[in-house]
C-alpha cells in the first residue's frame, strides 16, 4: 500500500497465503495498534473481525475483504466453531487471513481455543500480542493498573463463563483476600453478584471502584464509585458494555492522574490521594 506511512525498516514477517495471523487490536484507540499489527492489516486479503473491534481500524486494510464475525457474550458457543472453521476454509483457499480480535488475543478471548483449533486443521499460525482492555483501558482512565504504594499483585477475572453465568470455578474469597487490585472483564451483567461476593468476603462496602466502558474510544466514560454503591450508580449514569471494572485502591489514583482531564484543559491537580503524606518518589 504505497499510500501508507511506511513502516521502520526492520525484517516484517510476510503473511503468507495459506496462513492465518492472529491478531490483538487493542482497546479502541487506533493509535494502540502494534507495529506488527499495522503489518498484518496491510499484507492481509481477508480480515475477520469482531464485535469490539473499532471498524476504523479496518481503513488499514482497505484491500482485504472484511468479514464481521462479532458475538456478545451468552450466545450459543458453536458460533465460535464456525468462526474457526471459517478460518480454516480461508486458508485452505489460499487467502492470506488476518483474525483481528479487541486487546489481546490470548485475554479472554477465546484466542487459545482458535489457534489451536487452526493447528488442529494444519494450518500455521502467528500471534500478535494487543493491549489488553484491562491494562490500557485502565491507563487511559488514569488509573495505574500497578502502583507501588497499593499493589504488588494484579487478578484479571472474567465476570462470565462459557455458560453466560458468574464463574463457578472462581474462588472469590481467595481472591477478595489475595488481590489487592482486581480488574474484571465481562462483568457488567452480574455486578450485583460479583460485588456480592467480594463483600461477602471482607471486602469494605466503601473500597472504591472505577467503571470504564468503551475505553480508550472518543464514547469512553468513567463511573468512580465504591462497591456499596456500584450496582445503583451504574444503572444511574446508564452504563452499558464493553465496561473494565477496577476494585482497589488504585482507582483513588485518577484524581491526579487523569490524563485525559488535562487534554480537554484541567490544570494538573497535585493531590495527595492515597495519604502518603509525602513526594511520589520517595522510597
Ligand atoms: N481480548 C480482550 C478481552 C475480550 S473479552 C482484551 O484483551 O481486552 C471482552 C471484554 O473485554 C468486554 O466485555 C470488556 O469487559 C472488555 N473490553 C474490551 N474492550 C473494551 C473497551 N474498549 N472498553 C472497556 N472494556 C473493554
Amino acid at each position: 500500500m504505497s499510500d501508507m506511512i511506511p513502516l521502520p525498516s526492520h525484517k516484517w514477517p510476510t503473511l503468507e497465503p495459506g496462513w492465518v495471523w492472529l491478531c490483538g487490536a487493542g482497546p479502541g484507540d487506533p493509535g494502540l495498534l502494534t507495529l506488527h499489527a499495522a503489518n498484518a492489516l496491510r499484507q492481509a486479503d481477508v480480515v475477520i473481525y469482531d464485535a469490539l473491534v473499532q471498524e476504523q481500524i479496518l481503513d488499514w486494510a482497505p484491500q482485504a475483504e472484511h468479514i464481521y464475525a462479532g458475538k456478545r457474550g451468552g450466545k450459543p458457543s458453536a458460533k465460535q466453531r464456525d468462526i474457526s472453521l471459517r478460518l480454516v476454509d480461508l486458508a485452505r483457499a489460499g487467502k492470506r487471513v488476518l483474525r483481528l480480535k479487541g486487546g489481546d488475543p490470548f485475554v479472554f478471548g477465546r484466542g487459545g481455543e482458535e489457534a489451536q483449533t487452526l493447528v488442529q486443521h494444519g494450518i500455521p499460525i502467528r500471534i500478535i500480542p494487543g493491549i489488553s482492555a484491562g491494562i490500557g483501558g485502565l491507563a487511559y482512565a488514569g488509573i495505574p493498573v500497578t502502583h507501588r504504594d497499593v499493589n504488588q499483585s494484579v487478578t484479571f477475572v472474567t465476570g462470565h463463563d462459557q455458560s453466560g453465568n458468574t464463574p463457578g470455578s472462581l474462588d472469590w474469597v481467595s481472591i477478595s483476600k489475595g488481590s489487592q487490585v482486581i480488574v474484571i472483564y465481562m462483568g457488567m451483567k452480574h455486578i450485583a453478584q460479583i460485588t456480592g461476593h467480594l463483600i461477602a468476603a471482607g471486602r469494605s462496602i466503601h473500597e472504591p471502584v472505577a467503571v470504564v466502558t468503551t475505553a480508550t474510544t472518543d464514547d469512553q466514560k468513567v463511573l468512580e464509585t465504591t462497591l456499596g454503591t456500584i450496582v445503583d450508580d451504574i444503572a444511574k449514569a446508564a452504563l452499558e458494555p464493553p465496561a473494565i471494572i477496577c476494585v482497589g485502591q488504585s482507582v483513588l489514583m485518577r484524581q491526579v492522574l487523569d490524563w485525559q482531564g488535562m487534554a480537554a484543559g484541567q490544570a494538573p491537580r497535585n493531590l495527595d490521594p492515597l495519604e502518603r503524606g509525602r513526594p511520589a518518589e520517595t522510597a
